[in-house]
């Protein structure tokens, strides 16, 4: 049995990137591991335009608190596995702070595998996404913690490992992204990827149509080549990374603050 800790910036960020490696692993894997769900946000300004300011804040929070809940309930995660770090959605810095928070919580977790959303080669150029990547990843590299668990990052584009599954699974990602209510306008959005992204990560493993993909991350310089991205990926993630088009929408009030105290 291993303890795996799957990090996500925003509550809805793991059904589309590892929902059914997860439901695998906490489900049907023989010696059930113990699953841990760690979010950096409650995703509390994920609404889109001022018409929604009124349920944007503690009250979003709350609701999407109770979306990550039921989601995760259908891989029988309970609600004590999960852990909130209670930073501002759309304003995860990578910084001092937010390093040693994650150092300490993997200090008391040690987990044995933590996933993470790719911080370089992605086409999800979201700041907390790549922020919360980047600051996981630090700590381990850097030895901040005095032990060094298997990282795996989501939401790649230089994948080295697929997790397959059966056309009739889709319906599980159906079930789980059901569970986030709020997030359709969002979700509708990126789900029409879905099945062309997982069909493509597929046709990489034997015996699969369809697969998630991973970036195992090798530590260790002997595995140098292990993680060299292609040149296409590179020349990708550079064309992403120029165009971050995903942002948080905050009150009009709350912007002005976060504008006046440089926070934006
Ligand atoms: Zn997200």
């Amino acid at each position: 049995m291993a303890k795996i800790i799957f990090f996500q910036p925003h509550p809805d960020d793991l059904e589309l990137n590892c929902g059914h490696l997860i439901h695998y692993l906490a489900t049907k894997s023989k010696n059930k591991h113990n699953i841990r769900i760690a979010s950096i946000t409650k995703g509390e300004y994920g609404l889109p335009g001022a018409q929604y300011d009124k349920f944007k804040g503690d009250f979003l929070a709350k609701v999407r608190t109770r979306e990550l809940y039921n989601a995760q309930s259908i891989h029988g995660i309970p609600p004590e596995n999960i852990y909130f770090f209670d930073y501002v959605d759309g304003l995860v810095e990578f910084n001092e702070e937010i390093i040693m928070k994650i150092s300490q919580y993997l200090d008391i977790e040690k987990p044995d595998i933590v996933f993470a959303p790719e911080p370089i080669y992605t086409s999800y150029y979201h700041k907390d996404h790549i922020n919360t990547g980047k600051a996981i990843f630090y700590c381990i590299q850097n030895k901040l913690i005095d032990f060094i668990p298997i990282i795996y990052f989501y939401s790649t584009l230089s994948p080295n490992y697929f997790f397959g599954f059966k056309k009739e699974d889709f319906s599980l990602i159906d079930r789980l992204l059901a569970c986030h209510k709020t997030q359709f306008w969002l979700i509708n959005y990126i789900k029409w990827t879905y099945r062309p992204k997982t069909r493509i990560a597929g046709a990489k493993l034997r015996g699969w149509k369809y697969a998630e993909k991973y970036r195992r991350v090798y530590l260790y310089k002997k595995n140098k080549k292990k993680n060299k991205p292609s040149i296409i990926v590179k020349m990708l993630s550079y064309w992403y990374s120029s165009m971050p088009f995903f942002r948080a929408k905050y009150p009009q009030d709350l912007l002005e603050m976060l504008k006046k105290q440089g926070r934006l």
